[in-house]
């Protein structure tokens, strides 16, 4: 029988939806929706099961599923020794530690002795141990922020990505101990076939990643300015320059990374650029 990837997803939730639009990029079709717990894909040899995002390091490590896409922050509390084989860039957010407002912080000293709710024990425990910090930890499994307030502990420790959640719980943010992003972990012994499946698909998410962070790039260039303006523009090889029905001007065809872009995008203006579109890439392949 030929090889099946099992990639384990997370049902409902915050990597949901990005991890199941990662695999539609990649052109890696299959269903998903209410109450699904297992999916077939029509169009590439792999099986997806939606899980709760904690279990996922477990059955990877199990061998249950092959690959799976967690928060790193998941991955590094479990310890379970799976491989990280990619940064995927969406879910970023960061592990905090948090005060009630009125509290006048002056360090991470000030937790000594008190008591801290998180549902990452692990991942705050290395941290206070790392900074010499000796206080109570509470292990909760939710609802951390409001701990405080119902008296159960003097800090918490949770996750933050705005930090709405936070200011509307009268508590502030004063130390950053992780930061996370979802990540796609594999299995660390995974024979020839399944490993030659994972780099075709590793392969298709770098492509995906890779135009979403370039932009192709169309503008009317005098000639006199080309030399300036291509230099500016290098590409993925070198730009293409074709000549314009008005004479003296060329159009200049480029890729470039989309930071880059705004960072010169003034130089290519001043160089004597016109009539510039930036036009999003579907796939990227070097
Ligand atoms: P499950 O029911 O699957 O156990 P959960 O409630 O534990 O879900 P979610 O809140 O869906 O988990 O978060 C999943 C992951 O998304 C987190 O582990 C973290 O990596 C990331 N994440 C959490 N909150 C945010 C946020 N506000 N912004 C971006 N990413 C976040
Ligand atoms: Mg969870």
């Amino acid at each position: 029988m030929s090889s099946v990837l099992r990639i384990a997803l997370q049902k409902n939730g915050r990597l949901s939806e990005d991890s199941y639009q990662l695999f539609k990029e990649c052109g890696i079709r299959f269903d998903y929706g209410t109450g699904k717990l297992k999916s077939v894909s029509s169009n590439f040899p792999a099986e997806f099961l939606f899980l709760r995002d904690d279990d996922i390091p477990g059955y990877v490590e199990d061998g249950v599923a092959d690959l799976g896409i967690v928060g790193e922050n998941v991955a590094v509390e479990t310890g379970r020794p799976v491989t990280t084989i990619h940064k995927l860039g969406f879910s970023k957010c960061r592990l905090s530690i948090a005060v009630p407002r009125g509290v006048d912080w002056t360090g991470i000293q000030h937790l000594d002795g008190k008591n801290i709710a998180t549902s990452y024990p692990n991942l705050l425990g290395k941290y206070l141990a790392e900074q010499g910090v000796r206080a109570e930890i509470h292990e909760i499994s939710g609802s951390v922020e409001i701990a405080p307030s119902i008296g159960l502990a003097e800090a918490v420790c949770d996750i933050v990505s705005s930090g709405s959640t936070l200011l509307s719980n009268g508590l502030k943010e004063v130390e950053t101990i992780f930061r996370s992003e979802a990540i796609l972990i594999a299995r660390p012994q995974l024979d020839a076939d399944k490993q030659s499946l994972v780099d075709k698909l590793l392969f298709r998410i770098k492509s995906v990643q890779a135009a979403k962070n370039n932009k192709y790039i169309v503008l009317n260039a005098p000639n006199h300015a080309l030399d300036e303006i291509t230099a500016l523009l290098p590409g993925m090889k070198s730009p293409t320059v074709t000549p314009l029905a008005t004479e003296g001007w060329s159009s200049v065809h480029s890729v470039l990374n989309e930071n880059e872009f705004w960072e010169n995008i003034e130089a290519i203006r001043a160089a004597g650029a016109e009539g510039i579109l930036v036009i999003p890439i579907e796939k990227m392949i070097y």
